[in-house]
């Protein structure tokens, strides 16, 4: 069976697209790539350097030069992958809550978009990739032979996001997580349309195995149809 070269996840904060990536891309020998983390990067270079997210001329010239790699995991310590800004391993440091806060500001201007998108692009392209985001199905590959865009009911996700905190020895509070979660959707609603030809998912009431099987069924239909 054929399977499409390149398959979009896109969905809002915790509504489970890193764990289905990771498994949809290891059940079929792909890349996984979460493209968050670029943004996340890019915050994170932002507050070291002194660079406010309203500052979109700093902004720019540093999405257009920082050197962000994100490579399999280095060492086993619970990492999908590692995450280097300048050669230095900031892999834990991009959930931090001083990230967490900015991301969504540091990521909103449409020509720091630009930079991180024609990057994100070339990843894409290179073909045999999962990725991950917000925008990647309508905007960064809209050719994309796959989209799936992940929903979740916000008491979900908040839940899930709480759990994952409290696995990585953080204190998390679910109020107070889930009042974070709304503050990032309103702030990323403007780039968390479905493209219109993806294949909308709730995992409120699927496993992420179910989801990959559903997936699954979804790409054979899709090549017999052929
Ligand atoms: O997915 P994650 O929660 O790591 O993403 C962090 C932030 O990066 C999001 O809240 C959003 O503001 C931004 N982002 C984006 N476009 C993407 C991926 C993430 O704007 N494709």
């Amino acid at each position: 069976m054929e399977t499409p070269h390149i398959i979009t996840i896109d969905g809002p904060a915790g509504a489970g697209k890193s764990t289905l990536g990771e498994m949809l891309a290891r059940k079929l020998g792909y890349l996984y790539f979460d493209t968050g983390v670029m943004y996340r990067a890019l915050t994170l270079a932002a507050i070291a350097r002194g660079v406010a997210c309203d500052d979109v001329a700093g902004l720019t010239h540093l999405a257009e030069t920082i050197d962000i790699q994100v490579t399999p995991p280095h060492i086993e310590d619970g990492r999908q992958y590692t995450v280097r800004i300048d050669g230095q391993d900031v892999t834990w440091q991009l959930r931090q809550p001083e990230v967490e806060k900015n991301v969504s500001a540091c990521s909103r201007d449409t020509s720091v978009r630009s930079v991180m998108r024609s990057r994100q692009r070339a990843i894409g392209e290179a073909g045999r990739v999962v990725m991950v985001g917000r925008d990647i199905g309508s905007v960064v590959m809209p050719d994309a032979p796959l989209k799936i865009y992940l929903e979740a009911s916000i008491d979900e996700r908040a839940k899930r996001r709480t759990a994952e905190l409290q696995a990585q020895g953080r204190q998390a509070e679910v109020g107070h997580i889930r009042q974070d979660v709304e503050r990032r959707d309103a702030l990323d609603r403007h780039v968390m349309q479905p493209a219109p030809d993806a294949l909308v998912l709730h995992s409120d009431t699927l496993s992420p195995e179910d989801e990959v099987a559903v997936i699954m069924r979804h790409i054979a239909a899709q090549a017999s149809s052929r």
